[in-house]
C-alpha cells in the first residue's frame, strides 16, 4: 500500500472476532447478515468519535442543567447499491435520525467505467458529513465515482466505510480523494485475477442477499 496516512483499521477485537464469523465460508445468509450489521455499528461509534458538540440548557426531572448535545447538521449515510444495504442498518442502529442517500452503480462490461444508474440523496446532503458504505473496497472504481457523486452534490465533509479492504482499493482512494478518510474492519493481501479481495469472504451482495 503506497498511501496510508488516511486508512483508518478498526482494531477492536470485538469488530475483529467478528469480521472472523463474517469470512468464513460455513456463516450463513442469517448469521452474515447480523454480523455486518453489528460490525458496522461498532464501526459507527469510531467513525462519529469527532462529532462536535454543544452545550445546552435541559431541565432534568430535579433541576436545570447544562449538557451536550451533537451540534448544527449531523450526519447522511450514503448506501451504495446493493450491499452498501448490509452496512446501513448497523450505522442507523447507533444514529437512527440520520439521513440516508441511494447511489447505484454498475460497471460496464466493456468499459469497466462505473456508470450511475440511481442516486437519490437528501437536500440539505451539502451541510452534513456524508459517510459512505459499503462493505467492499476491492479497485476502488466504484467507491471514487460515488465519492464524486458525493462532491458533485456540494459535500465537503465525506468518510467512506467498508468492512474489507483491498490495498489496491485504499491506494486509489488516496490518489483520486486523498481528502476522504477510509475506514476498514479488515485489509486483504490483494485482488485476484477476478476482482475478488483475497483471502476475503466472496460476494458480499450474494451472502447478505442470499443470490448465491
Ligand atoms: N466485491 C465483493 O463482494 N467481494 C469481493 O471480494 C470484491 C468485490
Amino acid at each position: 500500500m503506497r498511501h496510508s496516512s488516511n486508512f483508518h483499521l478498526i482494531g477492536h477485537p470485538l469488530v475483529q472476532h467478528k469480521m472472523t464469523l463474517l469470512r468464513r465460508k460455513e456463516t450463513s445468509t442469517a448469521q452474515f447478515r447480523r454480523l455486518a450489521r453489528e460490525i458496522s455499528m461498532l464501526m459507527a461509534y469510531e467513525l462519529t468519535r469527532d462529532l462536535p458538540l454543544e452545550t445546552v440548557i435541559i431541565d432534568t426531572p430535579l433541576e436545570r442543567t447544562k449538557a451536550p448535545l451533537l451540534s448544527g447538521k449531523k450526519l447522511c449515510f450514503v448506501s451504495i447499491l446493493r450491499a452498501g444495504g448490509g452496512m446501513l442498518d448497523g450505522m442507523l442502529d447507533l444514529v437512527p435520525g440520520a439521513r440516508v442517500a441511494h447511489i447505484g452503480l454498475y460497471r460496464d462490461p466493456t468499459t469497466l467505467v462505473p456508470v450511475e444508474y440511481y442516486a437519490k440523496l437528501p437536500d440539505d446532503v451539502q451541510e452534513r458529513l456524508a459517510i459512505l458504505v459499503d462493505p467492499m473496497l476491492a479497485t476502488g472504481n466504484s467507491a471514487a465515482a460515488a465519492i464524486a457523486r458525493v462532491k458533485q452534490a456540494g459535500v465537503t465533509q465525506i468518510r467512506f466505510a467498508c468492512l474489507l479492504a483491498a490495498p489496491e482499493g485504499v491506494d486509489l482512494l488516496a490518489e483520486t480523494h486523498h481528502d476522504v478518510p477510509v475506514y476498514a474492519a479488515g485489509l486483504d493481501r490483494g485482488l485476484d485475477a477476478h476482482g475478488y479481495i483475497r483471502p476475503g469472504l466472496g460476494d458480499a451482495g450474494d451472502r447478505l442477499f442470499g443470490t448465491r
